[in-house]
């Protein structure tokens, strides 16, 4: 073999930065604070105030490979912690503040993490935890003072203004091997236990070059990116590493992003797209709908987590003229595995079949495999047949940090990742996800997806936001519930829906029964989790 005579330089988090401050110095990271105000700065100045974070970290102690953690919304310091924790070496530790306070204290024990750094709106949260964090851990608010830090537990917090004051401006960056640890995320424990996925800068650095080479609208200098996706979960799906390296400009929403708050703050900043599940879309559209238009600017909503239902999809596209792109991942996978831009042209869709491509989850981002299998056998990709996905790559997980057990069992003999979901794919390479395995409602013979069923009952005027889940049946075993939020107003009954969906579905798939309920539970991360509608409708007793 021949070697390339070319430079070996290291793809790290640092040179993404350096390249932003460089060749896009007055591009804007824009961040609506907890308090209602808006912060903006370059990436000129966030370059130098993260060499400034650097030198902090260094002087508290931090070494190469230590955990840094951070419990955070989406704001420009959040932002610096990711460059500065890692172009130093250590490993910047996202922890999700909707968890509840014992698993929060589990995983940073689990994670050894040496420093957290917290929004102060979360203070009485890590008051809360305090005692059960270890004693050594040392703790910053992420602010210019101590105001919502009164309680006893955070008397000796550091302040992360008056840290960075007294920082050396300039950091002479060290020159780090690209496959050392940049960011770990734990999964959020929607069907099991809480598992650490460890990132390197190189997965990092590929992940954002791959979800911009999908060729989304957004994506490209000059436009404004929204991750309404959280920076704790998953790496705000690798936009705060590829808004930089394109050249976009970032507009980070603070904790407020129920629909009027969000219309209010991309109408303001000219938001060109946004990145979110489905249930934040929801607030979205309705605030669209009220004010009767999109707010200015908005080319692009990209919906990924869980799936896009079909009336969402036509709700933007068809009323607003906002295109709609369809994505799937996990935390193990970086977390965008695939993103469904469509070849034939940009914009909006109108005809039935169209809708139909943007209910599928999309094409593998370069760099990623997937392939389908069902009783040990690889299936062809025919859109026919269903099994479970695998999926590997180079920005996919080699197994889960300090945790033998989990590892043992989530990879095959070729090494590939068992992600858990059902999918089919297309031979034109379009990956259809059935269902979570377990969320699949065994009827009889037949495996029903809850995805379909709940595509159709969203298509129902009176139905706001919907799940199904399986309840035991004599005789077939399983029979699919649902359950469903009303629209405001709507006085629609569980006939008029179960009739509605007999017109729409096979007649196995209708649910037999329709429960109406005030909210859904929501997991960590935004989506509606199934586990726990499943143990508050459990009989009493099981
Ligand atoms: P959690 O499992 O706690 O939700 P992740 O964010 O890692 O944490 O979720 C990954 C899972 O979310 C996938 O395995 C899949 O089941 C689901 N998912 C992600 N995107 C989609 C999508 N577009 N359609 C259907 N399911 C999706």
């Amino acid at each position: 073999m021949l070697t390339g005579m070319m430079m070996r330089r290291q793809l790290t988090m640092t040179s993404i930065i350096e390249h932003a401050s460089r060749v896009f110095p007055d591009t804007m990271i824009v961040s609506a604070t907890a308090e209602g105000s808006r912060h903006s700065y370059s990436y000129r100045e966030a370059s130098r105030r993260i060499g400034q974070l650097a030198n902090t970290l260094a002087a508290l102690g931090v070494r190469p490979g230590d955990r840094v953690a951070t419990l955070a919304w989406n704001g420009f310091r959040h932002f610096e912690l990711y460059y500065a924790i890692a172009g130093i070496g250590a490993v910047c530790h996202t922890l999700n503040p909707r968890l509840p306070a014992e698993q929060l204290a589990c995983i940073v024990e689990h994670a050894a993490d040496r420093v957290l750094f917290f929004d102060p709106t979360l203070a009485s949260l890590v008051s809360q935890s305090r005692a059960a964090f270890p004693d050594d851990l040392r703790l910053v608010v992420m602010a210019d003072g101590l105001a919502g830090c009164e309680s006893p537990e955070l008397a000796d917090v550091m302040i992360y203004e008056q840290l960075l004051a007294n920082a050396a401006p300039d950091c002479p960056w060290p020159e780090l091997d690209e496959s050392v640890a940049a960011g770990l995320c734990y999964t959020s424990g929607t069907t099991g236990a809480p598992k650490g996925v460890l990132y390197s800068h190189r997965s990092s650095v590929l992940h954002a070059l791959s979800v911009i080479a999908a060729g989304t609208e957004g994506l490209r200098p000059g436009n404004v990116i929204l991750p309404v996706v959280p920076l704790f979960h998953a790496n705000a799906w690798g936009l705060p590493h590829a808004a930089p390296l394109v050249g976009a400009s970032l507009v980070l929403p603070g904790p407020r992003l129920d629909g009027p708050s969000l219309f209010t703050l991309m109408d303001r900043e000219r938001v060109t797209s946004a990145w979110g599940v489905p249930t934040v879309w929801v607030g979205l559209i309705e605030e669209m709908r009220r004010q009767g238009r999109k707010p200015q600017g908005l080319v692009e909503v990209i919906v990924g987590g869980s799936a896009a239902p079909a009336a969402m999809i036509e709700g933007f596209e068809r009323e607003f003229g906002v295109c709609v792109v369809h994505g799937w991942g996990m935390t193990e996978t970086s977390p965008v595995g695939t993103l469904c831009t469509l070849p034939e042209g940009r914009g909006t869709l109108t005809t039935g079949a169209e809708i139909n491509k943007k209910l599928s989850q999309g094409r593998p981002l370069f760099g990623v495999e997937l392939k389908i299998v069902e009783d040990g056998e690889r299936q062809a990709h025919d859109g026919k047949a269903a099994g479970e996905l695998y999926v590997r790559g180079h920005s996919v997980t080699a197994g889960y940090f300090e945790n033998p057990a989990a590892t043992a069992t989530a990879f095959d003999a070729e090494g590939w990742f068992k992600t858990g979901d059902v999918a089919r794919i297309a031979p034109d390479g379009f990956l259809q996800i059935v269902d979570r395995s377990k969320d699949l409602i065994k009827s009889g013979g037949e495996w029903i997806s809850s995805i379909d069923v709940e595509n159709a009952a969203l298509s129902l005027p009176g139905v706001a936001m919907c799940a199904v889940i399986a309840v035991a049946h004599d005789k077939w075993g399983e029979r699919p519930l649902l359950v469903v939020v009303k629209r405001d107003g709507s006085e629609v009954t569980r006939e008029e829906i179960i009739a509605a969906l007999a017109s729409r579905l096979s007649k196995w798939q209708v649910p037999d029964d329709v429960l109406f309920v005030d909210c859904l539970p929501m997991t960590a991360t935004g989506k509606v989790s199934k586990l726990k509608l499943r143990e508050q409708l459990a009989p009493q007793g099981n």
